[in-house]
């Protein structure tokens, strides 16, 4: 789970969760209220996740039954969903990829 940068206090799974779902690059911190940031690296990591469950279509491709190829998408990106805040690494500025 990510820390805050400025407070050094870790952010629980929820508190992360719901910031992550944000347009807004600058999450506040629920504790000081200091804007973070996503790192360089774990917008790089998390770039590749949605390939994972698109990787479906692939499968799709080898004559696997549809539910098969179905469930397998829905599962691996609910696995994504829920692990993707374990991923996150705060900077106290922002970090483009480019
Ligand atoms: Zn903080």
């Amino acid at each position: 789970m990510p820390f805050c940068q400025r407070c050094q206090k870790q952010w629980s799974w929820r508190q992360t969760f719901k910031r992550s779902f944000t347009l807004d690059p600058a999450i506040p911190c629920p504790y000081c209220h200091n804007k973070q940031y996503v790192t360089k690296k774990t917008k790089q990591k998390m770039s590749f996740l949605p390939f994972i469950p698109i990787l479906g279509l692939v499968l799709n491709m080898f004559n696997i039954h549809p539910v098969i190829v179905l469930s397998y998408m829905f599962v691996s990106a609910a696995i994504i969903i829920c692990l993707s805040p374990l991923m996150i690494k705060l900077a106290n500025e922002e970090q483009h990829l480019i």
